[in-house]
């Protein structure tokens, strides 16, 4: 049957890969990891003569591997479909010198979507397989991108309700348009007077609430969690960086076997974390690029040893990756600390009381393939304004924090490898600073759109980069707001309580 998950808290805690993903969390806070990572024995010129969903299934069926092939092809299937707006699902493209691979082509214009679109599949599938009579809650803390996917997988989905919270004052117009006009029955959004990190603790906390749990458990609902502490999500995040790497060797750009650079614009540390997974399953990569934006704790991090999230909570124009603390490094840390689950608990707790911790030298050496840096607000503009100018292609700006940090490592270490970066959002959805950063000029006066409203700005954009608006921002112009809950955090559990009629 496969290798087993276990906690990256307690090594006598394993799981199933559905039994990981309908818990989403492991006890006591910890995350659930694979034992092994099975290699990949498929040649890549065979890959690379299939489309997405084929190399979904070679590598998720490696992952999943309690998943027969039936349930994942069907699982699969239901995912990529039309509901990206193209059959390729993310397709390669080369600008400003890199491989861009763009992962916003779902229903949200996010990258969430590449998992979010399979996770409500793999999660009900899961359900089935395990006898599970429960109804299951999905919790979710969002920055800004993952709240919309989660609700547009779920919605309406038999057996699944969703609750989501948002920091209100943390996302971007149109992404907080995107959660609030949510029509799903099943579904709840709430916005949180704190920031990312205060959402993702309220959530963790209730995860980890016993008394809760049996509450729950007594009305007929269990708790599972769609972001991406949930190997559901990582897994299908896997795929696209396997199948960017077998379109450049369908091109010709790169011979089976040769490394390529991956480059991630970095938040909660799960994008990067599964193209550390692929790497593991085979694929050749030389260095894992994460970039940070003025929130740089992770760059930090990569230069000292020390994660410390004692500082202050900078909000940025990419606020999909205003985040202090990234949930999923601690699976890196369970890594190379050799898979010992004391020692990374160990840390955890440092991190839980005093806000940081530092790794030893040892640890640090297995992290040499992973290189870190952070782009300013002001140096992602100028990024944005100059891929524009090169050849009318236009980021968002969390794929410009990437291209800026990966401007600076070439710069530094004058490394040509074949390097792609994962895109994961559509500029239209932070409009007001990609169309801001286009119109600035080179002496660096800025321009002034207060007067403009987001759909102004869309409209704008559309014109500057002849890229026709998407469906998902079409959608929501004149769409009603159907949820308006406010809390404070500490809150969360109230309301949720309200919600599922438990009170
Ligand atoms: C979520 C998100 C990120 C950060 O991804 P992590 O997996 O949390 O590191 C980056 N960019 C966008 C647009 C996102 O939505």
């Amino acid at each position: 049957m496969g290798f087993l998950y276990r906690s990256t808290r307690n090594e006598n805690e394993t799981a199933t890969a559905s039994e990981a993903i309908l818990k989403g969390l492991a006890e006591e806070g910890g995350l659930f990891v694979p034992d092994e990572i099975p290699e990949l024995d498929v040649p890549f010129e065979e890959l690379a003569e299939m489309d997405y969903k084929g190399v979904a299934y070679e590598v998720m069926s490696r992952m999943l591997t309690d998943f027969t092939e039936e349930e994942l092809m069907y699982c699969i299937n239901g995912a990529y479909d039309k509901k990206f707006d193209t059959e390729l699902i993310a397709p390669v493209k080369y600008h400003h010198g890199s491989y861009i691979l763009e992962l916003f082509h779902g229903k949200t214009i996010a990258f969430k979507d590449m998992a979010l679109s399979i996770l409500p599949y793999l999660m009900t599938t899961a359900a089935k397989k395990n006898n599970i009579d429960k109804e299951i809650v999905i919790l979710t803390a969002t920055s800004g991108d993952t709240g919309k996917a989660a609700l547009a997988g779920f919605a309406d989905v038999p057996g699944t309700r969703i609750a989501v919270f948002y920091p209100k004052n943390g996302v971007s117009p149109i992404q907080e348009k995107q959660m609030v006009t949510e029509k799903g029955a099943n579904t709840f959004v709430a916005g949180i007077t704190g920031n990312f990190d205060d959402a993702q603790t309220g959530v963790k906390k209730m995860f980890s609430d016993k008394k809760l749990a049996e509450l729950l458990d007594e009305k007929g609902f269990q708790f599972s969690s769609a972001n991406s502490i949930n190997i559901g999500r990582l897994v299908p995040q896997m795929v696209y960086y396997v199948y960017s790497y077998t379109r450049l060797v369908a091109a010709g750009v790169i011979k089976a076997g040769d490394e390529i650079n991956v480059v991630v614009p970095t938040g909660n540390f799960g994008n990067i974390l599964a193209a550390y997974y692929a790497s593991e399953m085979g694929l050749p990569v030389k260095k894992f690029i994460c970039a940070s934006n003025d929130n740089k704790v992770l760059y930090d991090f990569f230069s000292t040893g020390e994660y410390d999230r004692n500082r202050e909570f900078i909000l940025t124009t990419s606020p999909s990756m205003d985040i202090l603390i990234s949930s999923n490094l601690e699976r890196l840390i369970y890594r190379i600390a050799g898979n010992d689950a004391a020692k990374n608990a160990e840390l955890m707790k440092s991190l839980n009381e005093t806000g940081k911790y530092q790794i030893t030298d040892e640890m640090k050496k297995n992290l040499y393939k992973f290189y870190g840096n952070f782009a300013t607000t002001d140096e992602v503009a100028a990024t944005i304004h100059t891929v524009y100018n090169e050849d009318g292609y236009v980021l968002d700006t969390h794929t410009a924090v990437a291209v800026n940090v990966y401007d600076k490592y070439k710069a530094e270490t004058g490394d040509d490898t074949p390097t792609v970066i994962a895109s994961t959002a559509s500029p239209y959805k932070f409009a007001r600073s990609v169309v801001e950063a286009l119109l600035d000029t080179p002496e660096g006066d800025k321009v002034s759109l207060d007067s403009l409203d987001d759909f102004a700005l869309v409209d704008e954009l559309e014109k500057l980069s002849s890229v026709k608006v998407p469906q998902a921002v079409e959608e929501i112009r004149t769409a009603p707001i159907m949820h308006e809950t406010v809390c404070e955090k500490e809150e969360m559990e109230a309301v949720v309580k309200s919600f599922l009629g438990i009170e």
